[in-house]
């Protein structure tokens, strides 16, 4: 079987064929350098995504009272994650209260969900 993708390492965004052989292998064609052949085999047979999204900060939490006080952390994963994990992850992240402050790059879940990838805040929040 045979399919089609867009190589995204760099801009030159090499149009890849990939075939399936039956023993599981994958040929890769269209790629101008090794990165897409790498490229191809991970995201057909075990993609990742960096994961984006926002935490919630626990109640009476921080100093600031006004209505323009931040409501939640923006999170990021520290590297691409399993992305058929990325639900479970979500969930986790929803379930998060924290305690202010917050400094930017400061590790909020270590090791999420044993991927060896962390969930680092992407903004520091007094
Ligand atoms: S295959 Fe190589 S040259 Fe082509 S888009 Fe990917 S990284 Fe760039």
């Amino acid at each position: 079987m045979k399919e089609e993708l867009t190589c995204i390492t760099c801009p030159l965004g090499c149009r890849l064929v990939a075939e399936r052989g039956e023993d599981g292998s994958l040929a890769v064609s269209g790629n101008r350098c090794p990165r897409g052949a790498a490229y191809a085999r991970e995201e057909l047979l075990a993609p990742k995504r960096v994961v984006t999204a926002t935490c919630r900060i626990a109640p009476a939490s921080g100093t600031r009272r006004d209505e323009a006080a931040p409501r939640r952390v923006p999170v990021k994963t520290s590297a691409p994650f399993p992305k058929e994990r990325v639900p479970e992850l979500l969930a986790e992240i929803y379930r998060l209260e924290l305690a202010l402050p917050v400094a930017r790059g400061a590790v909020l879940l270590a090791d999420a969900l044993g991927s060896g990838v962390d969930l680092v805040a992407t903004r520091s929040v007094e």
